[in-house]
Protein backbone atom coordinates (compact mmCIF):
# COMPACT_ATOMS: atom_id res chain seq x y z
CA UNK A 1 0.00 0.00 0.00
CA UNK A 2 1.28 3.46 -0.79
CA UNK A 3 2.34 5.46 2.04
CA UNK A 4 1.58 8.83 0.21
CA UNK A 5 -0.46 10.95 2.22
CA UNK A 6 -3.35 12.91 0.27
CA UNK A 7 -3.24 16.75 -0.24
CA UNK A 8 -7.06 16.73 -0.79
CA UNK A 9 -9.14 15.28 1.19
CA UNK A 10 -12.85 14.07 0.16
CA UNK A 11 -15.34 16.42 -0.32
CA UNK A 12 -17.77 16.57 2.14
CA UNK A 13 -20.94 17.61 -0.38
CA UNK A 14 -19.83 14.37 -2.30
CA UNK A 15 -20.66 12.09 0.77
CA UNK A 16 -24.30 13.52 0.80
CA UNK A 17 -27.42 12.57 -1.15
CA UNK A 18 -27.62 14.62 -4.51
CA UNK A 19 -30.39 17.09 -4.41
CA UNK A 20 -32.33 17.53 -7.31
CA UNK A 21 -35.75 19.69 -6.79
CA UNK A 22 -38.68 18.71 -8.82
CA UNK A 23 -39.22 21.58 -11.33
CA UNK A 24 -41.98 22.58 -13.94
CA UNK A 25 -38.83 23.94 -16.79
CA UNK A 26 -40.64 26.82 -18.26
CA UNK A 27 -38.14 29.03 -19.78
CA UNK A 28 -36.71 28.98 -22.97
CA UNK A 29 -35.06 25.54 -22.32
CA UNK A 30 -34.17 22.87 -21.07
CA UNK A 31 -37.78 21.51 -21.01
CA UNK A 32 -38.88 18.25 -18.73
CA UNK A 33 -38.18 15.34 -20.26
CA UNK A 34 -41.36 12.42 -20.32
CA UNK A 35 -41.01 9.49 -18.43
CA UNK A 36 -40.09 7.38 -21.74
CA UNK A 37 -37.29 9.84 -22.34
CA UNK A 38 -35.88 9.65 -18.91
CA UNK A 39 -35.81 5.98 -18.26
CA UNK A 40 -34.21 5.51 -21.36
CA UNK A 41 -31.30 7.43 -19.39
CA UNK A 42 -30.95 4.50 -17.04
CA UNK A 43 -30.55 1.90 -19.35
CA UNK A 44 -26.87 0.02 -19.66
CA UNK A 45 -24.03 1.16 -21.61
CA UNK A 46 -23.65 -0.27 -25.18
CA UNK A 47 -20.30 -0.01 -26.43
CA UNK A 48 -20.02 2.94 -29.14
CA UNK A 49 -19.24 0.80 -31.98
CA UNK A 50 -21.48 -2.37 -30.94
CA UNK A 51 -23.69 -3.46 -33.95
CA UNK A 52 -26.86 -2.30 -31.98
CA UNK A 53 -25.51 1.17 -31.32
CA UNK A 54 -25.12 1.45 -34.52
CA UNK A 55 -28.76 0.33 -35.11
CA UNK A 56 -29.73 2.75 -32.80
CA UNK A 57 -27.47 5.97 -34.22
CA UNK A 58 -29.52 4.81 -37.65
CA UNK A 59 -32.57 5.40 -36.11
CA UNK A 60 -31.74 8.48 -34.88
CA UNK A 61 -30.35 9.73 -38.45
CA UNK A 62 -34.24 8.34 -39.57
CA UNK A 63 -36.05 10.41 -36.90
CA UNK A 64 -33.53 13.60 -37.78
CA UNK A 65 -34.40 13.26 -41.61
CA UNK A 66 -37.98 13.45 -40.89
CA UNK A 67 -38.19 16.00 -37.97
CA UNK A 68 -35.72 17.77 -40.48
CA UNK A 69 -37.84 17.09 -43.61
CA UNK A 70 -34.76 16.05 -45.49
CA UNK A 71 -33.61 13.25 -47.61
CA UNK A 72 -30.09 14.21 -47.26
CA UNK A 73 -27.30 11.22 -46.41
CA UNK A 74 -25.27 14.23 -44.46
CA UNK A 75 -27.30 14.07 -41.45
CA UNK A 76 -26.19 13.42 -37.97
CA UNK A 77 -26.37 14.48 -34.30
CA UNK A 78 -23.21 16.09 -32.96
CA UNK A 79 -21.95 15.43 -29.40
CA UNK A 80 -23.04 18.56 -27.59
CA UNK A 81 -25.62 20.93 -27.05
CA UNK A 82 -26.59 23.77 -29.48
CA UNK A 83 -23.57 25.73 -29.70
CA UNK A 84 -21.88 22.99 -30.35
CA UNK A 85 -24.19 22.23 -33.69
CA UNK A 86 -23.82 26.01 -34.22
CA UNK A 87 -19.62 25.82 -34.11
CA UNK A 88 -19.72 22.70 -36.48
CA UNK A 89 -22.07 24.55 -38.77
CA UNK A 90 -19.50 27.45 -39.46
CA UNK A 91 -16.46 25.57 -38.86
CA UNK A 92 -17.17 22.87 -41.68
CA UNK A 93 -18.23 25.52 -44.68
CA UNK A 94 -16.35 28.31 -43.52
CA UNK A 95 -12.95 29.24 -44.32
CA UNK A 96 -10.36 31.85 -43.43
CA UNK A 97 -11.44 35.19 -45.79
CA UNK A 98 -14.94 33.83 -46.69
CA UNK A 99 -17.85 36.66 -46.37
CA UNK A 100 -20.65 35.87 -44.08
CA UNK A 101 -23.03 37.50 -43.94
CA UNK A 102 -25.87 37.38 -40.75
CA UNK A 103 -28.91 38.48 -39.62
CA UNK A 104 -29.17 39.85 -36.45
CA UNK A 105 -32.43 40.82 -34.47
CA UNK A 106 -31.22 39.07 -31.40
CA UNK A 107 -28.43 36.88 -29.00
CA UNK A 108 -27.99 34.45 -31.65
CA UNK A 109 -27.34 36.47 -34.67
CA UNK A 110 -24.54 38.56 -32.27
CA UNK A 111 -23.24 34.81 -31.08
CA UNK A 112 -23.12 33.46 -35.05
CA UNK A 113 -21.30 36.53 -35.73
CA UNK A 114 -18.65 35.80 -32.72
CA UNK A 115 -17.84 32.61 -33.92
CA UNK A 116 -17.28 33.21 -37.51
CA UNK A 117 -15.50 36.09 -36.66
CA UNK A 118 -13.17 33.45 -34.69
CA UNK A 119 -12.97 31.38 -37.67
CA UNK A 120 -11.10 34.35 -39.59
CA UNK A 121 -14.56 35.17 -41.68
CA UNK A 122 -15.33 38.35 -42.93
CA UNK A 123 -18.96 39.24 -41.17
CA UNK A 124 -21.05 41.69 -42.44
CA UNK A 125 -24.21 41.63 -39.88
CA UNK A 126 -27.62 42.96 -41.51
CA UNK A 127 -29.54 44.19 -38.38
CA UNK A 128 -33.12 44.69 -37.04
CA UNK A 129 -34.67 45.27 -33.68
CA UNK A 130 -34.99 42.83 -31.22
CA UNK A 131 -38.97 41.46 -32.05
CA UNK A 132 -38.57 42.26 -35.38
CA UNK A 133 -38.10 39.30 -38.24
CA UNK A 134 -36.50 40.18 -41.32
CA UNK A 135 -38.21 40.12 -44.84
CA UNK A 136 -36.78 38.17 -48.33
CA UNK A 137 -36.52 41.98 -49.85
CA UNK A 138 -34.23 42.95 -47.39
CA UNK A 139 -32.29 39.83 -47.52
CA UNK A 140 -31.73 40.35 -50.82
CA UNK A 141 -30.42 43.76 -50.24
CA UNK A 142 -27.75 42.24 -47.63
CA UNK A 143 -26.60 39.44 -50.25
CA UNK A 144 -26.64 41.94 -53.31
CA UNK A 145 -24.14 44.53 -51.01
CA UNK A 146 -21.81 41.69 -49.17
CA UNK A 147 -21.71 38.66 -52.05
CA UNK A 148 -21.30 36.24 -49.36
CA UNK A 149 -20.76 32.90 -49.43
CA UNK A 150 -23.02 31.49 -46.32
CA UNK A 151 -25.70 33.54 -45.20
CA UNK A 152 -26.92 32.34 -41.19
CA UNK A 153 -30.70 33.22 -39.95
CA UNK A 154 -32.26 31.74 -36.87
CA UNK A 155 -35.72 30.75 -37.41
CA UNK A 156 -36.74 30.41 -33.55
CA UNK A 157 -34.90 33.42 -32.13
CA UNK A 158 -35.32 32.58 -28.17
CA UNK A 159 -33.95 35.52 -26.76
CA UNK A 160 -37.27 37.62 -28.62
CA UNK A 161 -39.50 35.15 -29.19
CA UNK A 162 -39.87 36.07 -32.90
CA UNK A 163 -40.65 33.11 -35.58
CA UNK A 164 -38.53 33.68 -38.81
CA UNK A 165 -40.25 33.19 -42.14
CA UNK A 166 -37.97 30.59 -44.17
CA UNK A 167 -40.61 30.41 -47.25
CA UNK A 168 -38.37 31.29 -50.61
CA UNK A 169 -35.04 31.51 -48.92
CA UNK A 170 -33.24 29.32 -49.75
CA UNK A 171 -34.36 30.15 -53.42
CA UNK A 172 -32.99 33.63 -53.14
CA UNK A 173 -29.75 32.59 -51.29
CA UNK A 174 -29.07 30.00 -54.22
CA UNK A 175 -29.50 32.58 -56.63
CA UNK A 176 -26.88 34.85 -54.89
CA UNK A 177 -24.67 31.96 -55.15
CA UNK A 178 -24.96 31.48 -51.35
CA UNK A 179 -25.27 28.82 -48.82
CA UNK A 180 -28.35 29.35 -46.18
CA UNK A 181 -27.82 27.99 -42.65
CA UNK A 182 -30.78 28.45 -39.87
CA UNK A 183 -30.46 27.65 -36.57
CA UNK A 184 -33.79 25.85 -35.40
CA UNK A 185 -32.67 24.98 -31.98
CA UNK A 186 -35.54 26.90 -30.19
CA UNK A 187 -38.33 26.24 -32.95
CA UNK A 188 -37.94 22.26 -34.41
CA UNK A 189 -40.86 20.44 -33.97
CA UNK A 190 -42.59 23.69 -32.29
CA UNK A 191 -42.85 25.66 -35.79
CA UNK A 192 -42.76 24.67 -39.85
CA UNK A 193 -39.42 24.39 -40.90
CA UNK A 194 -38.70 22.07 -43.87
CA UNK A 195 -35.40 22.05 -44.82
CA UNK A 196 -35.27 20.59 -48.75
CA UNK A 197 -38.52 21.92 -49.62
CA UNK A 198 -37.10 25.68 -47.95
CA UNK A 199 -33.90 24.88 -49.78
CA UNK A 200 -31.57 24.99 -46.37
CA UNK A 201 -28.42 23.81 -46.15
CA UNK A 202 -27.40 23.57 -43.62
CA UNK A 203 -29.75 23.17 -40.32
CA UNK A 204 -29.58 22.30 -36.80
CA UNK A 205 -31.55 21.97 -33.68
CA UNK A 206 -31.00 21.27 -29.57
CA UNK A 207 -32.36 18.06 -27.83
CA UNK A 208 -33.52 19.60 -25.17
CA UNK A 209 -36.37 21.84 -26.29
CA UNK A 210 -39.13 20.71 -28.22
CA UNK A 211 -37.64 17.07 -28.29
CA UNK A 212 -37.46 17.00 -24.92
CA UNK A 213 -34.44 15.07 -23.85
CA UNK A 214 -31.62 15.92 -22.05
CA UNK A 215 -28.98 18.46 -23.73
CA UNK A 216 -26.01 16.92 -25.35
CA UNK A 217 -26.65 15.61 -28.39
CA UNK A 218 -27.81 17.96 -31.20
CA UNK A 219 -29.70 17.31 -34.89
CA UNK A 220 -27.76 18.24 -37.63
CA UNK A 221 -27.95 17.59 -41.41
CA UNK A 222 -26.02 19.42 -44.82
CA UNK A 223 -27.69 19.51 -48.25
CA UNK A 224 -25.44 18.64 -51.21
CA UNK A 225 -24.51 22.23 -51.91
CA UNK A 226 -22.82 22.28 -48.25
CA UNK A 227 -21.40 18.56 -48.98
CA UNK A 228 -19.91 19.96 -52.13
CA UNK A 229 -18.10 23.10 -50.43
CA UNK A 230 -17.10 20.89 -47.33
CA UNK A 231 -15.50 18.43 -49.46
CA UNK A 232 -13.66 20.85 -51.90
CA UNK A 233 -12.34 22.85 -49.21
CA UNK A 234 -9.18 24.27 -49.36
CA UNK A 235 -7.76 24.08 -45.83
CA UNK A 236 -8.73 21.16 -42.98
CA UNK A 237 -11.20 22.62 -40.43
CA UNK A 238 -9.26 23.87 -37.49
CA UNK A 239 -11.39 21.16 -34.82
CA UNK A 240 -10.90 17.13 -35.25
CA UNK A 241 -13.84 16.85 -32.63
CA UNK A 242 -16.22 18.66 -35.03
CA UNK A 243 -14.96 17.88 -38.72
CA UNK A 244 -18.44 16.45 -40.23
CA UNK A 245 -15.91 14.33 -42.76
CA UNK A 246 -14.50 12.42 -40.00
CA UNK A 247 -18.16 12.16 -38.29
CA UNK A 248 -19.87 10.81 -41.25
CA UNK A 249 -17.52 8.12 -41.36
CA UNK A 250 -18.56 7.26 -37.58
CA UNK A 251 -22.39 8.28 -38.78
CA UNK A 252 -22.06 6.34 -41.70
CA UNK A 253 -23.36 8.75 -43.99
CA UNK A 254 -21.04 7.62 -46.56
CA UNK A 255 -21.88 4.09 -46.98
CA UNK A 256 -18.38 3.33 -46.07
CA UNK A 257 -17.59 0.86 -42.94
CA UNK A 258 -17.82 2.98 -39.52
CA UNK A 259 -15.16 4.22 -38.14
CA UNK A 260 -14.28 5.11 -34.48
CA UNK A 261 -14.24 8.59 -33.93
CA UNK A 262 -14.82 9.57 -30.58
CA UNK A 263 -17.02 7.89 -27.97
CA UNK A 264 -20.44 8.94 -28.22
CA UNK A 265 -21.98 9.82 -25.36
CA UNK A 266 -24.22 6.68 -24.86
CA UNK A 267 -27.12 7.34 -23.09
CA UNK A 268 -28.16 11.05 -24.49
CA UNK A 269 -28.08 9.33 -27.72
CA UNK A 270 -30.95 6.54 -26.10
CA UNK A 271 -32.67 9.44 -25.07
CA UNK A 272 -32.16 11.27 -28.40
CA UNK A 273 -33.51 8.39 -29.79
CA UNK A 274 -36.90 7.68 -28.02
CA UNK A 275 -37.46 11.66 -28.00
CA UNK A 276 -37.49 11.29 -31.95
CA UNK A 277 -39.98 8.22 -31.97
CA UNK A 278 -42.29 10.40 -29.70
CA UNK A 279 -42.08 13.12 -32.17
CA UNK A 280 -42.89 10.76 -35.08
CA UNK A 281 -45.44 9.03 -33.09
CA UNK A 282 -47.15 12.09 -32.91
CA UNK A 283 -46.93 13.86 -36.40
CA UNK A 284 -45.10 17.06 -37.05
CA UNK A 285 -48.08 18.23 -38.21
CA UNK A 286 -49.81 17.51 -34.80
CA UNK A 287 -46.74 18.63 -32.84
CA UNK A 288 -47.18 21.71 -34.67
CA UNK A 289 -50.62 22.40 -34.04
CA UNK A 290 -50.67 21.87 -29.96
CA UNK A 291 -47.32 24.33 -29.94
CA UNK A 292 -49.66 26.82 -31.81
CA UNK A 293 -52.88 26.22 -30.03
CA UNK A 294 -51.33 26.20 -26.42
CA UNK A 295 -48.83 29.14 -26.99
CA UNK A 296 -52.27 31.36 -28.29
CA UNK A 297 -54.05 29.99 -25.17
CA UNK A 298 -51.02 31.69 -23.06
CA UNK A 299 -50.81 34.67 -24.71
CA UNK A 300 -54.89 35.38 -24.20
CA UNK A 301 -54.04 34.34 -20.65
CA UNK A 302 -51.60 36.59 -20.24
CA UNK A 303 -53.17 39.92 -22.09
CA UNK A 304 -55.89 38.87 -19.47
CA UNK A 305 -53.54 39.97 -16.50
CA UNK A 306 -52.75 43.01 -18.16
CA UNK A 307 -49.97 42.18 -19.88
CA UNK A 308 -48.21 43.13 -22.95
CA UNK A 309 -46.82 40.64 -25.35
CA UNK A 310 -43.14 41.61 -26.98
CA UNK A 311 -43.64 40.67 -30.16
CA UNK A 312 -46.98 42.34 -32.36
CA UNK A 313 -47.11 40.61 -35.18
CA UNK A 314 -49.34 37.43 -34.49
CA UNK A 315 -47.93 35.33 -37.52
CA UNK A 316 -44.46 36.48 -35.90
CA UNK A 317 -44.90 34.96 -32.80
CA UNK A 318 -42.75 32.12 -31.81
CA UNK A 319 -45.27 29.29 -30.10
CA UNK A 320 -42.26 27.55 -28.34
CA UNK A 321 -40.87 30.53 -26.56
CA UNK A 322 -43.16 33.38 -25.76
CA UNK A 323 -42.38 36.96 -24.70
CA UNK A 324 -43.97 39.31 -22.76
CA UNK A 325 -43.08 42.84 -21.46
CA UNK A 326 -42.24 43.01 -17.63
CA UNK A 327 -44.74 44.99 -16.40
CA UNK A 328 -44.04 48.46 -15.16
CA UNK A 329 -43.56 48.72 -11.15
CA UNK A 330 -42.29 45.44 -11.28
CA UNK A 331 -38.44 44.04 -11.15
CA UNK A 332 -38.17 41.16 -13.47
CA UNK A 333 -35.98 38.96 -11.47
CA UNK A 334 -38.79 39.03 -8.36
CA UNK A 335 -41.10 37.75 -10.40
CA UNK A 336 -39.01 35.14 -11.63
CA UNK A 337 -37.30 34.21 -7.94
CA UNK A 338 -41.10 34.32 -6.50
CA UNK A 339 -42.53 31.99 -9.35
CA UNK A 340 -39.48 29.80 -8.43
CA UNK A 341 -39.55 29.50 -4.95
CA UNK A 342 -43.97 29.19 -4.26
CA UNK A 343 -44.44 27.16 -7.15
CA UNK A 344 -41.73 25.79 -8.25
CA UNK A 345 -41.42 26.86 -12.13
CA UNK A 346 -39.07 28.06 -14.09
CA UNK A 347 -39.92 31.32 -16.13
CA UNK A 348 -36.96 33.39 -17.34
CA UNK A 349 -36.13 37.21 -18.02
CA UNK A 350 -34.94 38.26 -21.19
CA UNK A 351 -31.43 37.96 -22.90
CA UNK A 352 -28.91 39.96 -24.87
CA UNK A 353 -31.13 42.74 -26.51
CA UNK A 354 -34.21 41.59 -24.28
CA UNK A 355 -32.57 41.77 -20.83
CA UNK A 356 -34.41 43.22 -18.07
CA UNK A 357 -37.47 43.97 -20.56
CA UNK A 358 -39.01 40.91 -21.13
CA UNK A 359 -40.27 37.70 -19.61
CA UNK A 360 -39.99 34.56 -21.08
CA UNK A 361 -42.14 31.36 -21.03
CA UNK A 362 -41.70 28.08 -22.85
CA UNK A 363 -44.14 25.99 -23.77
CA UNK A 364 -41.95 22.76 -25.58
CA UNK A 365 -42.64 19.47 -26.41
CA UNK A 366 -43.54 17.20 -23.28
CA UNK A 367 -44.36 20.31 -21.47
CA UNK A 368 -46.53 22.41 -24.20
CA UNK A 369 -49.96 21.09 -22.75
CA UNK A 370 -53.04 23.36 -21.73
CA UNK A 371 -52.46 22.41 -17.93
CA UNK A 372 -49.10 23.50 -17.86
CA UNK A 373 -50.15 27.24 -19.11
CA UNK A 374 -53.03 27.24 -16.57
CA UNK A 375 -50.55 26.37 -14.02
CA UNK A 376 -48.08 29.11 -14.62
CA UNK A 377 -50.88 31.91 -15.51
CA UNK A 378 -51.80 31.53 -12.29
CA UNK A 379 -48.42 31.13 -10.95
CA UNK A 380 -47.96 34.33 -12.75
CA UNK A 381 -51.24 36.63 -11.35
CA UNK A 382 -50.23 34.98 -7.90
CA UNK A 383 -46.56 37.09 -8.39
CA UNK A 384 -48.07 40.64 -10.10
CA UNK A 385 -50.15 40.70 -6.41
CA UNK A 386 -46.74 39.81 -4.03
CA UNK A 387 -43.74 41.56 -6.17
CA UNK A 388 -45.14 45.29 -7.28
CA UNK A 389 -42.48 47.15 -6.06
CA UNK A 390 -44.42 50.09 -4.63
CA UNK A 391 -47.18 48.15 -2.63
CA UNK A 392 -48.16 49.65 0.64
N1 LIG B 1 -29.71 28.85 -30.68
C1 LIG B 1 -30.89 29.14 -30.11
C2 LIG B 1 -31.95 29.79 -30.93
C3 LIG B 1 -31.12 28.82 -28.77
O1 LIG B 1 -32.29 29.10 -28.21
C4 LIG B 1 -30.09 28.18 -28.03
C5 LIG B 1 -30.30 27.79 -26.58
N2 LIG B 1 -30.97 28.69 -25.81
C6 LIG B 1 -28.88 27.91 -28.67
C7 LIG B 1 -28.72 28.25 -30.00
C8 LIG B 1 -27.72 27.29 -27.95
O2 LIG B 1 -28.02 26.05 -27.49
P1 LIG B 1 -27.31 25.38 -26.19
O3 LIG B 1 -27.66 26.23 -25.02
O4 LIG B 1 -27.94 24.02 -26.18
O5 LIG B 1 -25.87 25.35 -26.45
Amino acid sequence: MSSQKLWVPPPAPLLQPMSVPDRLLLGPGPANCSPRVLSASSRQLLGHMHKEMIQIMDEIKLGIQYVFQTQNSLTLAVSGTGHCAMEAAFLNVVEQGDKVLVAVNGLWGERATDIAKRLGAEVHQLVKDPGEYFTLAEIERGLMEHAPCLFFITHGESSTGVAQPLDGLGELCHRYNCLLLVDAVASLGGSPVLMDQQGIDILYSGSQKVLSAPPGASPMSFSERAREKIYTRKTKPTSFYLDVKELAQYWGCNGSPRKYHHTAPINTFFCLREALAILVEKGLENSWKLHKENSLYLCAGLQKLGLQLFVKELDARLPTVNTVYVPEGYDWKEITGYIMKKHGIEVSGGLGPSAGKVLRIGLMGYNSTKYNVDRVLQALEDALQHCLKNKL
